[in-house]
Protein backbone atom coordinates (compact mmCIF):
# COMPACT_ATOMS: atom_id res chain seq x y z
CA UNK A 1 0.00 0.00 0.00
CA UNK A 2 1.71 3.33 -0.37
CA UNK A 3 -0.18 6.67 0.16
CA UNK A 4 0.41 10.20 -0.24
CA UNK A 5 -1.77 12.73 2.04
CA UNK A 6 -2.60 16.15 0.80
CA UNK A 7 -4.53 18.39 3.53
CA UNK A 8 -8.09 19.57 3.18
CA UNK A 9 -9.00 22.67 1.32
CA UNK A 10 -9.41 26.29 3.32
CA UNK A 11 -12.70 28.37 2.26
CA UNK A 12 -10.59 30.58 0.67
CA UNK A 13 -13.53 32.42 -1.45
CA UNK A 14 -15.71 32.30 1.54
CA UNK A 15 -15.99 36.25 1.91
CA UNK A 16 -15.06 36.69 -1.67
CA UNK A 17 -16.99 39.40 -3.89
CA UNK A 18 -17.52 39.03 -7.64
CA UNK A 19 -14.04 38.44 -9.33
CA UNK A 20 -11.90 41.20 -9.83
CA UNK A 21 -10.69 41.13 -13.39
CA UNK A 22 -7.24 42.58 -13.56
CA UNK A 23 -6.02 41.42 -10.34
CA UNK A 24 -2.76 40.51 -10.00
CA UNK A 25 -0.53 38.54 -7.35
CA UNK A 26 3.03 38.66 -7.52
CA UNK A 27 5.26 36.63 -4.49
CA UNK A 28 8.64 37.10 -4.44
CA UNK A 29 10.68 34.68 -2.47
CA UNK A 30 13.44 35.04 0.17
CA UNK A 31 16.48 35.67 -2.40
CA UNK A 32 14.34 38.20 -4.53
CA UNK A 33 14.26 40.42 -1.51
CA UNK A 34 17.56 39.68 -0.32
CA UNK A 35 19.07 43.14 -0.51
CA UNK A 36 18.09 46.49 -0.42
CA UNK A 37 18.88 46.94 -4.13
CA UNK A 38 16.78 43.67 -4.60
CA UNK A 39 13.79 45.43 -2.35
CA UNK A 40 13.72 48.18 -4.74
CA UNK A 41 13.97 46.00 -8.00
CA UNK A 42 10.69 44.28 -6.38
CA UNK A 43 9.06 47.54 -5.71
CA UNK A 44 9.79 48.65 -9.33
CA UNK A 45 8.49 45.50 -10.62
CA UNK A 46 4.75 46.14 -8.37
CA UNK A 47 4.85 49.66 -9.50
CA UNK A 48 5.35 48.48 -13.03
CA UNK A 49 2.31 46.45 -12.85
CA UNK A 50 0.36 48.87 -11.11
CA UNK A 51 1.16 51.49 -13.83
CA UNK A 52 -0.45 48.63 -16.40
CA UNK A 53 -3.73 49.13 -14.82
CA UNK A 54 -4.05 46.22 -12.39
CA UNK A 55 -4.52 45.72 -8.97
CA UNK A 56 -1.52 44.90 -7.41
CA UNK A 57 -0.97 42.86 -4.62
CA UNK A 58 2.64 41.72 -3.21
CA UNK A 59 3.20 38.74 -1.42
CA UNK A 60 6.94 38.70 0.31
CA UNK A 61 9.16 36.31 2.29
CA UNK A 62 11.50 37.15 4.93
CA UNK A 63 14.95 38.66 3.25
CA UNK A 64 17.47 35.79 2.52
CA UNK A 65 18.73 33.58 5.19
CA UNK A 66 16.63 35.25 7.90
CA UNK A 67 13.71 32.96 9.07
CA UNK A 68 16.85 30.64 9.47
CA UNK A 69 18.87 32.80 11.41
CA UNK A 70 15.41 33.78 13.78
CA UNK A 71 15.01 29.81 14.02
CA UNK A 72 18.75 29.09 15.13
CA UNK A 73 18.54 32.28 17.31
CA UNK A 74 15.49 30.74 19.35
CA UNK A 75 17.27 27.16 19.36
CA UNK A 76 20.00 29.35 21.27
CA UNK A 77 18.17 30.92 23.24
CA UNK A 78 15.66 27.51 24.45
CA UNK A 79 16.48 24.12 23.01
CA UNK A 80 12.49 23.41 22.72
CA UNK A 81 11.08 26.71 21.97
CA UNK A 82 7.29 27.30 22.87
CA UNK A 83 5.55 26.93 19.68
CA UNK A 84 3.42 29.71 20.21
CA UNK A 85 6.42 31.85 20.53
CA UNK A 86 7.61 30.70 17.84
CA UNK A 87 5.73 31.82 15.42
CA UNK A 88 5.83 35.28 16.94
CA UNK A 89 9.31 35.12 16.29
CA UNK A 90 9.32 34.06 12.66
CA UNK A 91 6.47 35.87 11.71
CA UNK A 92 8.42 39.16 11.73
CA UNK A 93 10.88 38.30 8.77
CA UNK A 94 8.08 38.99 6.05
CA UNK A 95 7.02 42.37 7.89
CA UNK A 96 10.15 43.65 7.56
CA UNK A 97 10.36 42.71 3.73
CA UNK A 98 6.72 44.31 3.35
CA UNK A 99 7.31 47.57 5.28
CA UNK A 100 10.83 48.07 3.26
CA UNK A 101 8.91 47.30 -0.12
CA UNK A 102 6.02 49.92 0.92
CA UNK A 103 8.93 52.56 1.80
CA UNK A 104 10.29 52.03 -1.58
CA UNK A 105 7.36 52.35 -3.49
CA UNK A 106 6.38 55.46 -1.73
CA UNK A 107 9.51 56.77 -3.04
CA UNK A 108 8.57 55.99 -6.66
CA UNK A 109 5.60 58.40 -6.45
CA UNK A 110 2.83 55.21 -5.55
CA UNK A 111 0.39 54.65 -2.67
CA UNK A 112 1.61 51.33 -0.95
CA UNK A 113 0.60 49.46 2.52
CA UNK A 114 2.25 46.65 3.83
CA UNK A 115 -0.24 44.54 6.16
CA UNK A 116 0.36 41.49 8.25
CA UNK A 117 -1.20 37.64 7.88
CA UNK A 118 -3.82 38.31 10.23
CA UNK A 119 -4.41 42.09 8.93
CA UNK A 120 -4.88 40.84 5.61
CA UNK A 121 -8.02 38.82 6.90
CA UNK A 122 -5.66 35.32 6.44
CA UNK A 123 -7.53 33.26 9.20
CA UNK A 124 -5.83 29.71 10.01
CA UNK A 125 -6.09 26.44 12.53
CA UNK A 126 -4.64 26.99 15.62
CA UNK A 127 -1.50 24.42 14.62
CA UNK A 128 1.76 26.55 15.15
CA UNK A 129 4.34 25.78 13.08
CA UNK A 130 2.22 24.34 10.49
CA UNK A 131 -1.25 26.36 10.61
CA UNK A 132 -3.54 25.21 7.28
CA UNK A 133 -5.58 28.39 6.44
CA UNK A 134 -8.97 27.84 6.66
CA UNK A 135 -10.22 31.20 5.91
CA UNK A 136 -9.53 34.20 3.44
CA UNK A 137 -11.17 37.73 4.97
CA UNK A 138 -10.32 40.10 1.98
CA UNK A 139 -11.96 43.19 2.85
CA UNK A 140 -9.29 45.08 3.94
CA UNK A 141 -7.48 44.21 0.99
CA UNK A 142 -10.03 44.94 -1.31
CA UNK A 143 -10.91 48.35 -0.09
CA UNK A 144 -7.32 49.29 -0.35
CA UNK A 145 -6.78 47.93 -4.23
CA UNK A 146 -10.06 49.97 -5.00
CA UNK A 147 -8.41 53.12 -3.94
CA UNK A 148 -5.37 52.07 -6.26
CA UNK A 149 -2.81 51.23 -3.37
CA UNK A 150 -0.46 48.32 -3.81
CA UNK A 151 -0.88 45.64 -1.02
CA UNK A 152 1.76 44.09 0.37
CA UNK A 153 1.21 41.23 2.44
CA UNK A 154 3.47 39.46 4.81
CA UNK A 155 3.56 35.39 3.28
CA UNK A 156 3.91 32.39 5.23
CA UNK A 157 1.25 33.83 8.46
CA UNK A 158 -2.33 34.25 9.63
CA UNK A 159 -4.35 34.84 12.80
CA UNK A 160 -5.98 31.79 14.42
CA UNK A 161 -9.02 30.78 14.97
CA UNK A 162 -8.01 31.45 18.75
CA UNK A 163 -6.58 34.98 17.48
CA UNK A 164 -2.98 33.45 18.18
CA UNK A 165 -0.29 34.64 15.35
CA UNK A 166 0.64 31.50 13.05
CA UNK A 167 2.68 30.57 10.60
CA UNK A 168 2.29 28.60 7.77
CA UNK A 169 5.64 25.79 7.45
CA UNK A 170 8.50 26.44 5.30
CA UNK A 171 8.01 27.99 2.08
CA UNK A 172 4.52 28.71 3.42
CA UNK A 173 4.30 32.38 1.27
CA UNK A 174 3.51 30.63 -1.65
CA UNK A 175 0.21 29.32 0.23
CA UNK A 176 -0.50 32.78 1.23
CA UNK A 177 0.25 34.10 -2.13
CA UNK A 178 -2.10 31.27 -4.37
CA UNK A 179 -4.73 31.56 -1.14
CA UNK A 180 -5.18 35.30 -1.70
CA UNK A 181 -5.30 35.18 -5.51
CA UNK A 182 -7.87 32.53 -5.30
CA UNK A 183 -9.75 34.76 -2.49
CA UNK A 184 -9.47 37.74 -5.03
CA UNK A 185 -10.29 36.15 -7.92
CA UNK A 186 -7.22 37.02 -9.48
CA UNK A 187 -6.14 35.83 -13.01
CA UNK A 188 -3.55 33.81 -11.64
CA UNK A 189 -0.93 33.68 -9.39
CA UNK A 190 3.09 34.71 -10.35
CA UNK A 191 5.47 33.25 -8.16
CA UNK A 192 9.17 34.91 -8.82
CA UNK A 193 12.19 33.26 -7.51
CA UNK A 194 15.86 32.33 -8.07
CA UNK A 195 15.66 30.18 -10.73
CA UNK A 196 13.31 30.31 -14.44
CA UNK A 197 10.88 27.99 -13.30
CA UNK A 198 10.10 24.27 -12.40
CA UNK A 199 12.65 22.14 -14.13
CA UNK A 200 13.39 18.61 -15.24
CA UNK A 201 15.38 18.03 -12.18
CA UNK A 202 16.75 20.72 -9.50
CA UNK A 203 19.00 22.37 -11.45
CA UNK A 204 21.37 23.27 -8.38
CA UNK A 205 22.20 19.56 -8.94
CA UNK A 206 21.46 18.51 -12.63
CA UNK A 207 23.29 21.74 -14.31
CA UNK A 208 21.61 20.21 -18.00
CA UNK A 209 17.74 20.12 -16.58
CA UNK A 210 15.57 21.48 -18.71
CA UNK A 211 13.34 24.05 -17.82
CA UNK A 212 9.36 22.80 -18.34
CA UNK A 213 7.08 25.37 -20.01
CA UNK A 214 4.14 23.74 -18.59
CA UNK A 215 3.07 21.53 -15.76
CA UNK A 216 -0.15 19.92 -14.70
CA UNK A 217 -1.67 20.85 -10.99
CA UNK A 218 -1.21 16.62 -10.95
CA UNK A 219 2.02 16.62 -11.74
CA UNK A 220 3.60 19.46 -9.82
CA UNK A 221 1.69 18.30 -6.49
CA UNK A 222 3.61 15.29 -6.97
CA UNK A 223 6.83 17.04 -7.68
CA UNK A 224 6.37 19.16 -4.40
CA UNK A 225 5.50 16.76 -2.31
CA UNK A 226 8.44 14.80 -2.87
CA UNK A 227 11.05 17.51 -2.56
CA UNK A 228 10.93 19.78 -5.65
CA UNK A 229 11.36 23.03 -2.96
CA UNK A 230 10.70 25.22 -5.70
CA UNK A 231 6.78 25.64 -4.67
CA UNK A 232 5.19 24.42 -1.13
CA UNK A 233 2.71 21.42 -1.67
CA UNK A 234 0.09 23.01 0.03
CA UNK A 235 0.59 26.34 -2.52
CA UNK A 236 -0.59 23.52 -5.33
CA UNK A 237 -3.22 22.02 -3.31
CA UNK A 238 -4.98 25.15 -2.92
CA UNK A 239 -4.40 26.44 -6.63
CA UNK A 240 -6.04 23.11 -7.86
CA UNK A 241 -8.83 23.33 -5.48
CA UNK A 242 -9.44 27.04 -6.89
CA UNK A 243 -8.57 26.42 -10.32
CA UNK A 244 -5.79 29.59 -9.81
CA UNK A 245 -2.77 29.31 -13.00
CA UNK A 246 0.30 29.45 -11.38
CA UNK A 247 3.18 30.85 -13.32
CA UNK A 248 6.93 30.01 -11.92
CA UNK A 249 9.08 32.40 -13.01
CA UNK A 250 12.41 34.69 -12.57
CA UNK A 251 13.00 37.79 -10.61
CA UNK A 252 15.96 38.41 -12.33
CA UNK A 253 15.04 37.85 -15.96
CA UNK A 254 12.30 38.70 -18.35
CA UNK A 255 10.74 36.14 -20.18
CA UNK A 256 8.03 33.02 -19.60
CA UNK A 257 8.84 30.70 -16.65
CA UNK A 258 6.84 27.73 -16.40
CA UNK A 259 2.80 27.77 -16.40
CA UNK A 260 1.71 25.25 -13.96
CA UNK A 261 -2.35 24.34 -14.61
CA UNK A 262 -5.47 21.80 -15.29
CA UNK A 263 -3.90 18.66 -17.35
CA UNK A 264 -5.84 19.68 -20.23
CA UNK A 265 -5.15 22.94 -20.51
CA UNK A 266 -1.79 22.09 -20.91
CA UNK A 267 -2.21 21.28 -24.64
CA UNK A 268 -5.86 21.27 -25.72
CA UNK A 269 -5.30 19.84 -29.23
CA UNK A 270 -3.22 16.79 -28.35
CA UNK A 271 -4.08 16.38 -24.61
CA UNK A 272 -2.72 12.97 -24.10
CA UNK A 273 -0.13 12.20 -27.26
CA UNK A 274 1.73 14.70 -26.26
CA UNK A 275 2.03 14.27 -22.61
CA UNK A 276 5.50 14.03 -21.34
CA UNK A 277 6.60 10.57 -20.03
CA UNK A 278 8.73 12.02 -17.37
CA UNK A 279 8.25 15.19 -16.10
CA UNK A 280 11.02 15.46 -13.77
CA UNK A 281 13.32 13.47 -11.05
CA UNK A 282 12.63 15.20 -7.66
CA UNK A 283 14.39 14.37 -4.65
CA UNK A 284 14.91 15.02 -0.65
CA UNK A 285 17.98 14.15 0.38
CA UNK A 286 16.28 13.09 4.36
CA UNK A 287 13.03 11.20 5.48
CA UNK A 288 12.79 9.46 8.29
CA UNK A 289 11.43 6.15 8.17
CA UNK A 290 9.41 4.74 10.69
CA UNK A 291 9.01 0.64 11.47
CA UNK A 292 5.95 0.14 13.97
CA UNK A 293 5.11 -3.74 15.34
CA UNK A 294 1.75 -4.55 16.80
CA UNK A 295 -0.41 -1.19 15.85
CA UNK A 296 -3.91 -1.09 14.34
CA UNK A 297 -3.31 1.16 11.50
CA UNK A 298 -6.68 2.91 12.06
CA UNK A 299 -4.90 3.59 15.62
CA UNK A 300 -1.78 4.49 14.40
CA UNK A 301 -2.56 6.67 11.33
CA UNK A 302 -5.31 8.57 13.59
CA UNK A 303 -3.06 9.50 16.09
CA UNK A 304 -0.48 11.00 13.94
CA UNK A 305 -2.75 12.60 11.73
CA UNK A 306 -3.90 14.28 15.05
CA UNK A 307 -0.29 15.49 15.60
CA UNK A 308 -0.09 17.01 12.13
CA UNK A 309 2.54 14.35 10.99
CA UNK A 310 2.66 14.22 7.85
CA UNK A 311 2.68 11.07 6.46
CA UNK A 312 4.22 10.02 3.01
CA UNK A 313 4.43 6.49 2.07
CA UNK A 314 2.92 3.75 3.86
CA UNK A 315 3.57 -0.29 3.57
CA UNK A 316 2.13 -2.94 5.59
CA UNK A 317 3.20 -5.96 5.60
CA UNK A 318 1.20 -8.98 8.16
CA UNK A 319 1.84 -6.84 11.85
CA UNK A 320 4.73 -4.52 10.84
CA UNK A 321 3.85 -1.43 9.50
CA UNK A 322 6.52 0.52 7.51
CA UNK A 323 6.01 4.92 6.78
CA UNK A 324 8.02 7.69 5.92
CA UNK A 325 7.30 11.33 7.26
CA UNK A 326 9.35 14.84 7.16
CA UNK A 327 12.61 15.35 9.08
CA UNK A 328 11.12 17.82 10.76
CA UNK A 329 8.13 16.01 12.18
CA UNK A 330 10.08 13.61 14.01
CA UNK A 331 9.39 15.03 17.71
CA UNK A 332 5.63 14.78 16.66
CA UNK A 333 6.00 11.25 15.30
CA UNK A 334 7.94 10.49 18.37
CA UNK A 335 5.78 11.37 21.14
CA UNK A 336 2.77 9.76 19.52
CA UNK A 337 4.18 6.56 19.01
CA UNK A 338 5.52 6.65 22.33
CA UNK A 339 1.91 7.29 23.28
CA UNK A 340 0.69 4.85 21.70
CA UNK A 341 2.65 2.59 23.73
CA UNK A 342 3.70 0.24 20.42
CA UNK A 343 7.61 -1.15 19.72
CA UNK A 344 8.85 1.56 17.09
CA UNK A 345 11.89 2.04 15.68
CA UNK A 346 13.45 5.40 12.86
CA UNK A 347 16.64 5.23 10.27
CA UNK A 348 17.50 9.04 9.43
CA UNK A 349 20.09 7.65 6.88
CA UNK A 350 17.47 7.53 3.99
CA UNK A 351 16.37 9.99 1.31
CA UNK A 352 13.78 9.93 -1.58
CA UNK A 353 14.28 9.81 -5.30
CA UNK A 354 10.58 9.91 -7.12
CA UNK A 355 9.89 10.23 -11.08
CA UNK A 356 7.13 12.10 -12.32
CA UNK A 357 5.15 12.28 -14.86
CA UNK A 358 1.46 12.08 -16.67
CA UNK A 359 2.69 10.27 -19.50
CA UNK A 360 4.02 7.31 -16.97
CA UNK A 361 -0.29 6.28 -16.97
CA UNK A 362 -0.42 5.07 -20.06
CA UNK A 363 3.60 3.69 -20.65
CA UNK A 364 4.59 0.40 -18.86
CA UNK A 365 8.21 -0.18 -18.11
CA UNK A 366 9.01 2.40 -16.28
CA UNK A 367 9.16 0.81 -12.92
CA UNK A 368 11.94 -1.97 -15.22
CA UNK A 369 13.95 1.36 -16.43
CA UNK A 370 14.10 2.46 -13.23
CA UNK A 371 15.75 -0.72 -11.11
CA UNK A 372 17.66 -1.30 -13.94
CA UNK A 373 19.06 2.19 -13.65
CA UNK A 374 19.89 2.15 -10.10
CA UNK A 375 21.03 -1.56 -10.45
CA UNK A 376 23.74 -0.51 -12.53
CA UNK A 377 24.59 2.60 -10.27
CA UNK A 378 24.79 0.03 -7.74
CA UNK A 379 22.30 1.62 -5.39
CA UNK A 380 19.61 -0.53 -3.97
CA UNK A 381 16.42 0.83 -2.92
CA UNK A 382 14.64 0.13 0.65
CA UNK A 383 11.37 1.01 -0.27
CA UNK A 384 9.78 1.65 -3.71
CA UNK A 385 6.48 3.20 -3.77
CA UNK A 386 3.53 4.07 -6.84
CA UNK A 387 1.13 6.41 -7.32
CA UNK A 388 -0.32 6.24 -11.08
CA UNK A 389 2.31 9.46 -12.23
CA UNK A 390 4.95 8.98 -9.62
CA UNK A 391 7.79 6.52 -8.78
CA UNK A 392 8.92 6.85 -5.57
CA UNK A 393 12.34 4.71 -4.00
CA UNK A 394 13.91 5.84 -0.40
CA UNK A 395 17.23 4.94 -1.21
CA UNK A 396 20.42 5.98 1.17
CA UNK A 397 21.21 9.57 1.74
CA UNK A 398 24.89 9.83 0.05
CA UNK A 399 22.90 7.87 -3.07
CA UNK A 400 19.92 10.66 -3.59
CA UNK A 401 22.16 12.76 -5.86
CA UNK A 402 23.66 10.10 -8.04
CA UNK A 403 20.37 8.81 -8.32
CA UNK A 404 19.12 11.55 -9.25
CA UNK A 405 21.39 11.75 -12.06
CA UNK A 406 21.20 8.48 -13.40
CA UNK A 407 17.68 8.75 -13.66
CA UNK A 408 17.48 11.82 -15.33
CA UNK A 409 20.28 11.06 -17.99
CA UNK A 410 18.56 7.12 -18.65
CA UNK A 411 14.98 9.42 -18.75
CA UNK A 412 16.76 11.23 -21.64
CA UNK A 413 15.17 14.92 -19.68
CA UNK A 414 18.23 17.14 -20.07
P1 LIG B 1 12.09 31.20 -2.92
O1 LIG B 1 12.94 31.79 -1.86
O2 LIG B 1 11.95 32.09 -4.12
O3 LIG B 1 10.78 30.70 -2.41
P2 LIG B 1 13.05 28.49 -2.98
O4 LIG B 1 14.46 28.30 -2.54
O5 LIG B 1 11.97 28.14 -2.03
O6 LIG B 1 12.91 29.97 -3.50
O7 LIG B 1 12.78 27.68 -4.33
C1 LIG B 1 13.63 27.86 -5.44
C2 LIG B 1 14.68 26.76 -5.46
O8 LIG B 1 14.06 25.51 -5.65
C3 LIG B 1 15.67 26.86 -6.58
O9 LIG B 1 16.75 27.70 -6.26
C4 LIG B 1 16.07 25.41 -6.81
O10 LIG B 1 17.34 25.11 -6.30
C5 LIG B 1 15.07 24.60 -6.03
N1 LIG B 1 14.48 23.51 -6.81
C6 LIG B 1 14.39 22.22 -6.39
N2 LIG B 1 13.85 21.47 -7.34
C7 LIG B 1 13.56 22.28 -8.38
C8 LIG B 1 12.98 22.07 -9.67
N3 LIG B 1 12.57 20.85 -10.06
N4 LIG B 1 12.83 23.14 -10.48
C9 LIG B 1 13.24 24.35 -10.09
N5 LIG B 1 13.80 24.61 -8.91
C10 LIG B 1 13.98 23.60 -8.04
N1 LIG C 1 10.33 32.72 5.07
C1 LIG C 1 9.67 31.44 5.13
C2 LIG C 1 10.66 30.33 4.90
O1 LIG C 1 11.84 30.59 4.74
C3 LIG C 1 8.50 31.33 4.23
C4 LIG C 1 8.80 31.48 2.76
O2 LIG C 1 9.85 31.96 2.38
O3 LIG C 1 7.94 31.12 1.96
O4 LIG C 1 10.30 29.19 4.91
MG1 LIG D 1 10.11 28.93 -1.50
Amino acid sequence: MSATEYEAVPAVDADAEAPHVGTVVMKFGGTSVGDPDKLRRVASRLVAAREEGHRVVGVLSAMGRTTDELLDLAHHVSPTPHPRELDMLVSVGERISCALAAMAIHDLGHEAISLTGSQAGIVTDTVHGKAKIVEVRARRIHEALDEGTIVLVAGFQGVSTAFEVTTLGRGGSDTTAVALAAALGADFCEIYTDVLGVYSADPRLVPDARRLTHVSFDEMLEMASSGAGVLATRSIEVARSHNVRLHVRSSFEEGDGTWIQEEDAVSPEKPVLEKALISGVVHQREETVYRVDGAKPAQLFGALAHASVNVDTIVQTNAEIVFSAPVEDKPDAARTLDDLGVSWSARDDLGKVSLVGAGMKSHPGVAAKTFATLEAAGIEAAIVSTSPIKIACHVPSADVDNAVKALHEAFELG
